[in-house]
């Protein structure tokens, strides 16, 4: 079932989870007679979705029907200071207005900042709060270019592995998610399956019923890496290293896949050269592995046929992270893995979805703005320098006027943003005019001049791709929103006809820019490439439907990288790229110890490794604030998990208070130590997990410890290459 089915009293709606996930699941949704979503449930149809939800989004309709959901735009009232409020009392700083005056309000200011300063003193800032294609950035974007606001460089998650990815294979393909069940071999590299990838879970399972092995890399004792076959705890940071040992064990054994190398690849013998350096002793060292498990890792992974690679964010999320993606992403070809179906890899399915993006975002637009061109680029991931100081400049950024104006949506940058203390301080600024989209008080909502209530994926029409699967899926509205909640579709056509934006397409319905985006032409029929077959018609009536490669996976198999052209340069996979050599960098990965790290010069004052790694049970900061989930996170929450020799080292018990530390904050947290094989952490690094700050006991989070340093590739956040230190309080 996957298309709306009326009945007396009920109707099932096609949705599409739209939280910043890869499996993007179908979600049924069953509206009563009043109009009131009762149930939801994954889609049993959906190849991926099978059927079942995750955790987080089975009990969805907490969120929706929360009682504290912003329901009206909200105006900060006269005399109340921007910064922290008390969970629970945040509606006394703020006043119910209406969408009129608020509309009216923030384009009055937005106009008067743009003639004070210049268009480009206006920061949008938005991520994955949604990932649907309009959600995401469409009305948004076109309001901004027409605007003249700065543009957002979307680092802050996934873009030194996505160029990463790109320079050796030109294209974010991967092998079918499907296909993992026929695997022999499945190396979860950085990839925690079983907490945010679930449904791949059930394709592992398959797998390992048929004899398939599981081996976890990862620094933290996930839970896939506590029910892996191998768990490898690697350091952090030194993924690089370990991939280029295993370049080095591969050839130096023979191991090769010779034919696919020739026929599909270019620069193997740099590439062999460079892996030579990387000996299993050196690699050792670094990595905290033995020479031994180098050794067996290379010769299990490049002799198992099938051996599927699923590599997750995590690894490029330091300072080497981008080289230690490219370098990762090389191992399925130096095997040949490709060519075995049920082999290969995945770190995102996205590049399939060639959605006619300059109908949807229009940077055209740009040419009619006080600017008369495209804006300047601004880094996300260096919001806190971005917000530094009234007048100081936008350091890092190139020329132009300090930021005055922030309009967000789709993120929680005070909770999010690498360099906590400093982004607040920004936020902080009183100079510095802040609204805020949102369903729930956040932490950056405390900073805002202006709340308007956001809708969820149940609210409005969408349509999504996924960067874990290759189905196109339409979003049905199916319920009204709640109160005055309206989508960002709305929002920003709104305003741009507040502004005076004359431009049509300030007034598309969802409907509409769905078929933009599907680029659906005079005969019905999508014109974008591999969806050449979709109709707006069967994707309402079927809610699902694959790529063009993937119609026929039984028979016709899509296994990437197997016949070229590739979209590189050369046209193959790239061991070596021309691209860095010609831009005066390495053409090779490498590895460069981080900054920070127990190799970098800090390391005395600040010798252990810190992750602040995600919660299983929340999306970033997303589901934090509902009770049914911090439940589920209660073992981990508030805690830090230490390595049992480290704790003792510093006086600590489990259970003791602890302050955690470097040069650019704080925390106040719990030790969490275990003993024996139990434990989370390698020694030398700590763990603790990614909460809202405003319900952390000292107002903070992990990102009061992260960095603004950025990625080699890709200027993206180095959110795991953070050194700090750690004691005990008095109890
Ligand atoms: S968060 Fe991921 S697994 Fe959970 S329902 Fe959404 S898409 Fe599915």
């Amino acid at each position: 079932m996957t298309a709306a089915v009326p009945s007396a009293q009920f109707r099932i709606v096609h949705t599409v989870c739209s939280h910043d996930c890869p499996d993007s699941c179908g979600v049924l949704v069953t509206v009563d007679g009043s109009g009131r979503a009762i149930k939801v449930a994954g889609d049993p149809a959906h190849p991926i979705t099978q059927g079942f939800l995750c955790g987080k989004v089975a009990k969805y309709l907490h969120r929706v029907y929360a009682p504290d959901r912003i329901l009206y735009p909200l105006k900060r009232k006269a005399g109340v200071a921007k910064g922290p409020l008390a969970r629970g009392r945040e509606r006394e700083a703020f006043e119910r207005i209406g969408w009129d005056e608020a509309l009216d309000a923030i384009a009055a200011r937005l106009q008067e900042t743009a003639d004070r300063y210049g268009s480009e003193s206006i920061l949008p800032y938005s991520y994955g709060g949604t990932i649907s294609v309009l959600g995401y950035g469409s009305m948004d974007r076109r309001f901004f270019h027409r605007l003249g606001a700065s543009q957002l460089d979307r680092t802050i998650c996934a873009e030194a592995g996505a160029q990463a990815w790109n320079l050796v294979y030109g294209k974010k393909l991967g092998t079918p998610t499907e296909d993992y069940r026929l695997a022999k071999l499945i190396l979860a590299w950085g990839a925690n399956i079983h907490g945010n990838n679930v449904h791949l879970w059930p394709m592992v399972e398959k797998a390992r019923r048929n004899g398939a092995r599981l081996i976890v890399i990862d620094p933290y004792r996930t839970r896939t890496a506590a029910v892996a076959d191998w768990h490898i705890p690697i350091r952090p940071g030194t993924d690089a290293a370990l991939a280029l040992g295993l370049m080095h064990v591969i050839l130096n054994e023979g191991l090769e896949d010779r034919a696919y190398i020739a026929e599909m690849t270019h620069g193997i013998e740099e590439l062999s050269a460079r892996a030579r350096e990387y000996t299993p002793q050196r690699v050792a060292a670094c990595t905290g592995l033995t020479a031994g498990e180098i050794e067996s890792l290379a010769r299990e992974y490049a002799t198992t046929r099938p051996a599927a690679l699923r590599m997750n964010y995590g690894v490029q999320r330091s300072e080497n992270g981008g080289t230690a993606a490219r370098a990762i992403a090389m191992l399925p070809a130096l095997t040949g893995a490709w060519k075995h179906r049920g082999g290969g890899g995945q770190l995102s399915t996205s590049g399939a979805f060639a959605w006619d993006k300059q109908a949807v975002e229009r940077p055209d637009l740009a040419l009619a703005s006080p600017l008369g061109r495209l804006a300047r680029v601004v880094n996300m991931s260096l919001l806190g320098q971005c917000l530094a100081e009234q007048g100081s400049g936008v350091r890092d950024q190139g020329s132009g006027p300090a930021v005055h104006a922030l309009f967000v949506y789709n993120s929680n940058p005070a909770a999010v943003a690498p360099n906590q203390n400093a982004v607040r301080r920004g936020l902080l600024r009183p100079d510095l005019f802040t609204v805020v989209h949102e369903l729930f008080f956040t932490d950056t909502t405390d900073y805002a001049d202006y709340i308007l209530p956001a809708t969820t994926f149940l609210e409005h029409t969408d349509v999504q791709g996924a960067y874990g699967h290759y189905f196109v899926q339409l979003s049905q509205q199916a319920i009204e929103p709640p109160g005055e909640a309206r989508s960002n579709v709305w929002l920003f056509g709104q305003l741009a006809q507040r502004m005076g934006f004359k431009e049509a397409c300030f007034r598309d319905t969802h409907e509409e820019i769905v078929k933009q985006a599907l680029a659906i032409g005079p005969d019905g029929h999508s014109s974008n490439p591999g969806m050449e077959h979709i109709t707006f018609e069967d994707l309402k009536l079927q809610g699902h439907i694959p790529l063009g490669f993937h119609r026929e996976p039984e028979t016709q198999p899509f296994q990437p990288f197997t016949a070229g052209p590739l979209p590189t340069p050369s046209g193959k996979v790239e061991f070596y790229s021309e691209a860095l050599a010609s831009a005066g960098l390495d053409p090779l990965p490498a590895f460069v110890p981080n900054t920070e790290s127990r190799l970098g010069k800090d390391a005395e004052r600040f010798p252990l490794e810190f992750l602040g790694r995600k919660a299983d049970n929340y999306m970033n900061s997303t589901f934090a604030n509902l009770d049914g989930h911090r439940k589920m996170e209660a073992r981990t929450s508030q805690r830090l998990e230490m390595h049992p020799l480290d704790a003792k080292a510093r006086g600590i018990a489990d259970g003791d208070p602890v302050r955690i530390w470097n040069d650019r904050g704080s925390l106040t947290l719990t030790a969490l130590i275990k003993e024996g094989s139990g434990g989370s952490v390698p020694t030398g690094v700590v763990a603790a997990s990614m909460d809202w700050a405003k319900l952390q006991p000292d107002g903070a989070n992990v990102n009061a410890l992260t960095s603004e340093r950025l990625t080699d590739i890709g200027a993206g956040a180095t959110f795991y290459s953070v050194l700090v230190e750690v004691a005990k309080l008095p109890a």
